[in-house]
């Protein structure tokens, strides 16, 4: 009896978490530690006036990053292997829809005018339903008075701070080139070379390129001692578009889990603005799943019927368009890196210094966090070794504690997994009200600035002090040096 009950438990947590895991949803008041100045402001150094920047990648990391340093003086070039992105036009790959908690506002809230004009661009939800067949359960509601997370497309995130940048920035400081990838960097000669043969020169380059950076791939190949962990994560997805949410069972204004009837693929609906347009999610971790593999849409629109009755005809129809039509099933990765610099040289921002591809939702969040760090310790050092190694410092940490609260150590026997899922469930329900419990660990990364260092030591053992990274870091960064000064001299002798 025992045994069955904890299966259904852990069956249910597990079917919820697969999806759950992807989406951040909720925000409410908390204490907050702010990790760098709020003043939007930023200062310019003589470092940062003289800088020539390259940054490759015209994500949300890039994007921030370049308001940020042309803010303070600086000349950014910023190159992105796909298209331009227009508000309300979504680019394929980048459908899906981003929680922008508390940490990714106060970031924005570092540019000027950045804020408003992607709040325009999103919903503010802080409702949270589950549906599993006739039971619709309230996971969360609006948080009162703390501004709510925003939902926004990817592309109409980046395509806001775009435009922002363009309207603020004249073209003396600022070069963007869409359509043209970075293929090759020669940090000797502090250059890279594009797709269409241009060399481009620069005094430091960013990698803000995601999970598969050349950035960080051309640090590997340079610098032994650089380390870097990628993983497929386990499950896949495909996202489609609705005008409306596909049941008049579901909550317009709020993010709703939908348990199947049949199989495993849980459908995550997410509202996208205040017409109902919404994006839909279909994640499992069957390879074999028709909704993930298949590319006949009668078929799928059979087996969406099946498992989702209450959803409408139209939506089912055109969610079976959709899906037919996308080729391959999207699989995230994550990343971690012993160090986020090279040198004086580069360094990376996001999701290419560290993944967890969407769970724990806080990935936008960080890479928007690490840009403003990066661009203030830059701001504030009188060397570009200083300002890189500030920036380790502060963020490496951050990045492995995510990873670790993202992905816990599996249970070590069935009644610590026992304990960790009523623990779960008991979060759920006392939100640490009563003195029961603790507040669940996505609201509380998505509500609260507190570091995720300080979160992953309160909430596990076993997490260095920020004295021990100190020391790892600058060890390595000692390595970086005469790394970059032997090539040096390999190059000359070979010359
Ligand atoms: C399904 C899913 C759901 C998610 N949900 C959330 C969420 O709710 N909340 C959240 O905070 N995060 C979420 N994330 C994570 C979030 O999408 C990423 O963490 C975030 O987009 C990282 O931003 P970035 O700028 O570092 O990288 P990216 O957004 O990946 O941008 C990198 C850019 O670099 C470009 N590029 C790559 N290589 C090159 C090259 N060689 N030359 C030029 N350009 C290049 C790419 O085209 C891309 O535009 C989710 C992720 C997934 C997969």
């Amino acid at each position: 009896m025992m045994r069955a009950i904890h299966s259904l438990v852990l069956g249910y947590l597990f079917a919820f978490t697969d999806a759950f895991l992807l989406r951040n949803v909720a925000s409410s008041p908390h204490h907050a530690t702010a990790r760098y100045a709020s003043s939007n402001s930023a200062s310019s150094s003589a470092l940062t006036t003289s800088l020539n920047v390259t940054i490759v990648g015209a994500g949300p990391a890039g994007l921030l990053l370049a308001h940020r340093l042309l803010e303070g003086g600086a000349s950014v070039n910023i190159y992105e292997k796909r298209a331009r992105p227009v508000l309300g036009t979504l680019l394929p790959g980048r459908a899906y829809a981003l929680g922008i908690g508390r940490r990714g506002r106060t970031a924005l809230q570092q540019a000027p005018n950045v804020w408003e004009a992607v709040r325009q661009a999103g919903f503010p939800s802080d409702r949270f339903r589950l549906h599993a067949g006739p039971v619709a359960l309230k996971l969360r509601d609006s948080a009162g008075q703390q501004e709510p997370s925003l939902l926004c497309f990817q592309s109409d995130l980046c395509a806001a701070l775009l435009k922002e940048l363009e309207q603020q920035y004249s073209t003396d400081r600022l070069t963007i080139q869409f359509n043209v990838p970075v293929t090759n960097i020669n940090f000797k000669d502090r250059t890279c070379q594009t797709k269409n043969g241009e060399l481009v020169a620069f005094d430091l380059i960013v990698g803000c390129d995601g999970v598969n950076s050349v950035v960080r791939e051309a640090m590997q190949k340079e610098w032994p001692a650089f380390k870097v962990t990628q993983r497929e994560l386990p499950g896949k997805f495909k996202t489609v578009q609705l005008p409306n949410v596909p049941s008049d069972k579901l909550d317009p204004t709020a993010v709703s889990l939908v348990m199947p009837q049949k199989g495993s693929t849980t459908a995550f609906v997410e509202p996208v603005s205040d017409s109902g347009r919404c994006c839909v999610l279909f994640a499992g971790s069957n390879s074999s799943d028709p909704l993930l593999v298949s590319s006949d849409a009668t078929e799928i629109e059979q087996v969406l019927q099946e498992r989702y009755p209450s959803f409408r005809p139209e939506a089912l129809t055109s969610a079976a368009e959709q899906l037919a039509n996308i080729p391959k099933a999207s699989q995230a990765s994550s990343v971690q890196c012993n160090i986020y610099h090279y040198n004086d040289v580069a360094v990376l921002c996001g999701d290419a210094a560290h993944a967890t591809g969407g769970v724990s939702g806080q990935g936008v969040n960080s890479a928007l966090t690490d840009s403003v760090v990066l661009a203030e310790c830059i701001h504030q050092s009188t060397s570009m070794r200083e300002a890189l190694n500030a920036y380790s410092m502060k963020q490496v940490p951050e990045g492995h504690a995510l990873y670790d609260l993202s992905f816990p150590p599996p249970p070590s026997s069935k009644l610590e997994a026992l304990g960790r899922t009523l623990g779960t469930l008991r979060d759920f329900i006392f939100r640490g009200r009563f003195g029961i419990g603790k507040l669940p660990i996505q609201v509380q990364l998505t509500t609260s600035l507190e570091s995720f260092a300080d979160i992953r030591r309160a909430r596990m053992d076993g997490f260095p002090s920020q004295s021990e990274w100190e020391r790892k870091l600058s060890t390595l960064d000692a390595s970086a040096v005469a790394s970059l000064s032997a090539r040096g001299k390999e190059t000359t002798s070979t010359k």
